[in-house]
């Protein structure tokens, strides 16, 4: 009966789940289960296959294996005698995450969780995504990244380094997994506003990925999370005996750029010109070169620059309906004019021209702060790259940022510069005398960068601001009773939906017109009733059905350019990609339910 059962489910089950394949390869009496998955390298060899399903996470349900399942794949006595659902399963779960002493002991507890029982980790993350995303990603990720080399367990993803120089292909080809469509790449120099990590920046893409699947239903086997090591110049790291990565000065030659230029090779050589390819984390000149070097030929974007970028400005679009102002009537000061800055003023741009500016008009309305002041043209100080030269004005050159304000009189004050408290009560009144309704985002991370808090944005401003955030802030109460509720610019606004789409779609290449258009759709999910009060983002538990709007946006985008690989283009995009999401359901795996009559 087991044997006829595993044969069913192999025969019928769809080819591209690595599950169903997993359990072929073992029933089709593979002799080394190793060869079907590395999961199964510290197994006996003698073991049954239907062991296989309680040991691979891909496929392991615990406890709630049903009685047949557990009679049917051999593993009857292995798991405790209760039946659970998976409901119990989830407040199992919750009950002891909540009960651990801090953050990173909930990270440990979930990473441990996702490598035992991947369906069940994401039901969590799934289900109670406004507590979970600050555990998976920012900001315990960024303590996660400072940890990794105590907390690391088993390997999440691929470890490239500057040695591997000449092998890299050799390096993706060990990864066990075929069908991978999305990777987030790191090197690890600029994780999050913590500085260079180095190797252990290895939390970032695991992070983000975990979001792609929770988010964008992106199945986690098509996800590969990878980190180049190129060294560190982080002393602290090179100088502890428990650090993963290697020990030495980063490689800022030359071999820099053919590691890059090799591992992009290698990956689309595995895996075609398709395969998504997500920079994450890397220090801004190399983030702004290396997009510019790829973006033409490879299917990749940078979500520092690119995915900020469409986040704030869907965050703009919806405060543009509390305002009531079109963009191209407002002007923007940055404080600020690094990879968030240029990237948000770029797409900013981008809208304006859809409303009937020039470039150069649209250009005029934004205004750049950098560390030596306001970017002016043949500013004396200099330290104007050729990124930020398009936002150079004719101007006197002013240094303070507050004297800056009263100078320029912007509606939107954008704060991405890290400096704490740099938006001052002056500069906020300032801000409330020349505008019915400012707009204030402090988006630096973490909080303690906050360029200002909620409830001193609205105090400041008498209550008129609109204001978002990078992390996210408590509601504020306002002296007439009115609860205002602060929207945090969360990037997973936006990057998931643009991979979900990419990968369902076979998108070959990622244009900065994905990103608007994922701005615009954000916006438009963004209610009345949200407005009212003080939202400029959908809620974040809602957060699933954006990417949903935001895939179909993307792909809509992508076949009209001629840039998708999947034709006939699906009649109805909605049902065709929610079809196509990962789900957390356990499948079943009773003999019986595939036992289906024969013709
Ligand atoms: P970056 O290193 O590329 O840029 C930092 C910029 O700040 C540089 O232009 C630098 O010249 C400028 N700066 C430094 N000191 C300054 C000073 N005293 N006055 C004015 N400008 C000064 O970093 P980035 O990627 O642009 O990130 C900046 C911040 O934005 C970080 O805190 C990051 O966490 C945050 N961020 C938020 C989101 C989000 O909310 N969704 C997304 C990305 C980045």
């Amino acid at each position: 009966m087991l044997q006829r059962g595993m044969r069913q489910i192999a025969a019928r089950a769809s080819q591209a789940d690595p599950v169903i394949s997993l359990i072929r390869c073992c029933s089709s009496g593979a002799s080394d289960p190793s060869s079907c998955n590395p999961d199964f390298t510290s197994l006996p060899k003698a073991l049954v296959p239907g062991h296989q399903a309680l040991w691979n996470p891909r496929t392991n349900k615990g406890s709630a294996f049903s009685l047949r399942e557990r009679q049917a794949l051999g593993i009857h006595g292995l798991v405790p005698p209760v039946v659970s659902t998976p409901e119990l399963q989830e407040q199992k779960v919750l009950r002891n995450i909540r009960g651990q002493a801090s953050d990173l002991d909930r990270y440990v507890q979930l990473m441990d969780l996702v490598e035992r029982n991947e369906k069940l980790f994401y039901r969590v993350i799934c289900n109670n995504l406004e507590e979970m995303m600050p555990l998976i990603y920012t900001p315990t990720v960024g303590l996660a990244c400072q940890k990794y080399s105590f907390i690391y367990r088993k390997p999440q993803g691929l470890f490239i380094t500057i040695h591997d120089l000449g092998h890299i292909s050799d390096i993706i080809a060990a990864w066990p997994q075929d069908d991978v469509k999305a990777i987030v790449v790191t090197d690890g120099e600029r994780i999050l506003g913590l500085g260079d990590q180095g190797c252990a920046g290895m939390g970032i893409p695991v992070g983000k990925l975990a979001l792609y699947t929770a988010i964008g239903g992106v199945k986690p086997w098509q996800c590969l999370p990878i980190v180049l090591d190129v060294g560190t110049d982080n002393e602290k790291l090179l100088n502890d005996p428990l650090y993963i990565g290697l020990r030495q000065k980063r490689d800022r030659s030359e071999k820099y750029d053919q590691l890059i230029d090799e591992f992009m090779k290698a990956v689309v050589s595995r895996y075609s010109y398709n395969c998504l390819i997500q920079f994450e984390d890397f220090a801004n000149n190399n983030a702004f070169r290396l997009l510019e070097k790829y973006r033409h030929e490879y299917c990749t974007f940078n979500d520092d620059i690119q995915g900020t970028a469409s986040v704030a400005v869907a965050g703009v679009l919806a405060s543009l309906r509390i305002t009531g102002t079109k963009l191209k009537d407002n002007t923007f000061v940055f404080q600020g004019a690094g990879e968030a800055s240029l990237g948000i003023a770029n797409l900013i741009v981008a809208a304006m021209v859809e409303e009937g500016l020039s470039i150069e008009e649209a250009r005029k309305r934004m205004w750049m702060v950098d560390s030596r002041g306001l970017i002016v043209k043949n500013r004396a100080s200099g330290g104007i790259t050729e990124h930020k030269a398009h936002f150079a004005h004719d101007h006197e050159h002013i240094a303070d940022i507050g004297q800056i304000v009263k100078a320029l009189k912007p509606t939107a004050l954008i704060g991405a510069a890290a400096i704490a408290g740099v938006f001052t009560e002056e500069i906020l009144r300032d801000m409330a005398s020349f505008n019915a309704k400012p707009i204030i985002f402090a988006l630096s991370n973490p909080t303690s960068k906050a360029e200002c808090t909620a409830e001193q944005a609205y105090k400041y401003t008498d209550y008129r601001a609109v204001f978002a955030s990078g992390s996210p802030f408590d509601p504020v109460t306002t002296p007439g009773g009115k609860t205002l509720i602060p929207g945090q610019g969360n990037n997973a606004y936006v990057f998931p939906g643009i991979g979900l789409g990419v990968t369902l779609f076979g998108v070959r290449h990622v244009s900065y017109n994905m990103f608007l258009e994922a701005s615009k759709a954000c916006a438009e999910l963004v209610t009345d009733k949200d407005l009212a009060e003080g939202r400029v983002y959908p809620p974040l538990k809602d957060v699933r059905e954006v990417s949903i709007k935001i895939a179909i946006r993307t792909a809509e985008y992508a076949y009209e350019k001629n840039l998708t690989s999947l034709y006939p283009k699906p009649p109805d995009m909605e049902a065709f990609i929610r079809r196509h999401m990962y789900h957390y359901d356990y499948l079943n795996y009773e003999p019986e339910f595939y036992d289906w009559p024969s013709q």
